[in-house]
């Protein structure tokens, strides 16, 4: 089998990972890989099931976990146990209650498996908090992405109210500082630079000039080819 390509993007949340993720996969015919959707979907279970507080009850949950991410229409649609959570993950109690479950070692390590899993027979573009460090420390490129905080707390705070999501900038703000926070200074795997990633601060890049500072930096990946831009 001839050798996969990965290219690794992580960064705090609304730093424009997503964006650029998903535009590359699609560009160059690479599945998309968005890793904070799968620990988005064990926290929607979490919640569901009601063992935010039971720790054991996660770790059993997610050892038993049917996990699908299928990347249709510029969407990942998550399945999980056979239940189609898409429309949930994303949603102001998830995102407050997703970095103390991501904490759990054994959440990270059941999910690390599942990513590296799929990056063994595709070439891949994944996005998360620790795909350039741990899931794939050989990735073939790796981008590590910043914005300042309130730039950050605009974007996704627009997104919200473009999907009709009536929510408080200072909450979004606070959730995303909440994140960044806990995400960060985690004992596994916390969001960090590696030493070998492209780093690229995006508060004042529109997601054009960003996606073609990214692509620059594809082009020298030796087994790109061809990449129209
Ligand atoms: O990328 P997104 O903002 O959807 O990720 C949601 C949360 O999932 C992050 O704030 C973080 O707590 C967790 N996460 C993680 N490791 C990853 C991806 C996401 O801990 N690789």
């Amino acid at each position: 089998m001839s050798k996969k390509i990965i290219i690794a993007i992580d960064g705090p949340a609304a730093s424009g990972k997503s964006s650029a993720a998903k535009y590359l996969a699609e560009k160059l015919g690479f599945t998309y890989l968005d890793t904070g959707a799968m620990y988005r979907a064990v926290t929607y279970l979490v919640l569901k099931n009601n063992i935010q507080n039971d720790t054991k009850a996660i770790v059993e949950l997610v050892k038993n976990l049917d996990i699908r991410l299928e990347f249709k229409n510029g969407v990942t649609n998550v399945f999980v146990n056979g239940e189609d959570v898409t429309d949930f993950i994303r949603s102001p109690e998830v995102s407050s209650m997703v970095s103390e479950v991501s904490v759990i070692p054994e959440v990270r390590s059941e999910l690390v498996k599942l990513q590296r899993k799929i990056g063994e027979n595709v070439d891949i573009v994944a996005e998360g908090r620790d795909t350039t460090t741990v899931v794939f420390p050989n990735a073939d490129l790796k981008v590590f992405l910043t914005a300042d905080i309130d730039e950050r707390a605009k974007r996704r705070f627009e997104e919200y109210l473009s999907k009709g999501r009536k929510v408080a900038f200072e909450d979004v703000r606070a959730n995303l500082s909440k994140r960044d926070r806990i995400d960060s200074s985690r004992e596994h795997s916390p969001l960090s630079k590696a030493d070998d990633a492209f780093e690229l601060d995006t508060t004042n890049l529109t997601i054009d000039e960003e996606i073609q500072k990214i692509i620059d930096r594809v082009k020298q990946i030796k087994f790109v080819k061809e990449l129209n831009t």
